[in-house]
């Protein structure tokens, strides 16, 4: 199979960053985004365009999917002018949304009856690391098929790893970002309890950046709470959704119920903001 045809749905905050690098890398590129005026990006370098998510079906080998959540999935495959709606078969979609494990087991069936073939491939990392090629993916769904796209998913990533069957990459995202949960809520309460004891924000961040707790996190967040800049490379709207995911696979642990509850409570006013805009929700209240 010739998989030099690449098909890109989601043109976001991440979606931009990758398919740039696919074309970049040689890869002939087709883009579909529900918003049309966002692919004028990538196609001044390029990238073809497509009238329809059926449309891109039929123009490439392997489609790639970088949306929102749960729902769009459903709408990009269902659609009227949805991907399944192409009739065709012998393509390989690959979901890299943050979605639910439910969700995938339901695409890849759909998928299944009509001979094409389903990976879910999320991924760990935010806008910088897309833009630098350094994401970390990791993939559920049939080792043959994975196989065939990883030197493709390695111009996207730092890490390729197959973590198992259909949803299982959709699983260990989200125990990542569980664990993303607990360290931006950490991280805002840290610096809130010190602050409020008269440590100034810039010496404890200077102190945790060389502690073994330092990490790209806290210097990229801890520049954002700094510079009260809360600009959204990852949306706060899309950590609560995560969250909410992980309650409905039986997360149920202390910290987990906890840091579901913060941002549940801060997603209305919040929600289009940066996800360590946390840092504000919970100031007031301490
Ligand atoms: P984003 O900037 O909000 O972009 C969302 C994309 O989904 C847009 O292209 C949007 O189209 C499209 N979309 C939403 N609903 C749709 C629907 N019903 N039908 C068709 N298209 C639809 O999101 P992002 O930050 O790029 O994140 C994308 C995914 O990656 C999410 O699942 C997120 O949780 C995950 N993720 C994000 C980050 C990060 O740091 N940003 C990191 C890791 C994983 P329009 O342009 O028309 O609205």
């Amino acid at each position: 199979m010739n998989l030099k045809n690449i098909g890109w749905i989601g043109l976001g905050k991440m979606g931009i960053p990758m398919a740039k690098n696919l074309l970049n890398a040689g890869y002939s590129v087709t883009v579909y985004n529900r918003s049309k005026e966002k692919e004028a990006a990538l196609q001044s370098i390029g990238a073809n365009t497509a009238e329809s998510q059926a449309q891109l079906l039929q123009q490439a080998e392997v489609i790639f999917l970088m949306i929102s959540d749960d729902q769009a999935t459903r709408d990009i495959f269902t659609g009227e002018q949805g991907l399944l709606s192409a009739q065709a078969t012998g393509k390989i979609i690959i979901n890299m949304s943050t979605v639910s494990p439910g969700v995938s087991k339901e695409m890849a069936n759909l998928c299944q009856e009509q001979q094409n073939y389903y990976l879910d491939a999320p991924v760990s990392g935010s806008v910088k690391q897309a833009e630098e090629g350094q994401l970390v993916i990791m993939v559920g769904g049939e080792e043959a098929i994975f196989n065939q796209v990883k030197p493709i998913l390695e111009k996207l990533g730092k890490l390729t790893l197959r973590v198992g069957d259909t949803g299982a990459g959709n699983t260990a995202k989200l125990a990542i970002n569980t664990l993303l949960g607990f360290y931006a809520q950490g991280l805002a309460e840290a610096i809130i309890f010190a602050q409020q004891r008269g440590i100034q924000p810039q010496n404890l961040l200077t102190l945790i950046g060389n502690s073994a707790l330092g990490n790209i996190f806290t210097k990229l967040k801890g520049e954002a709470i700094l510079a009260n800049n809360f600009q959204p490379a990852f949306a706060l709207k899309h950590i609560a959704k995560d969250l909410r995911l992980a309650k409905q696979e039986g997360s149920h642990t202390p910290l987990a119920e906890v840091v579901q509850a913060t941002f549940q409570q801060a997603e209305s006013a919040l929600g289009e903001e940066d996800i360590i805009a946390i840092f504000k929700h919970i100031s007031p209240v301490i």
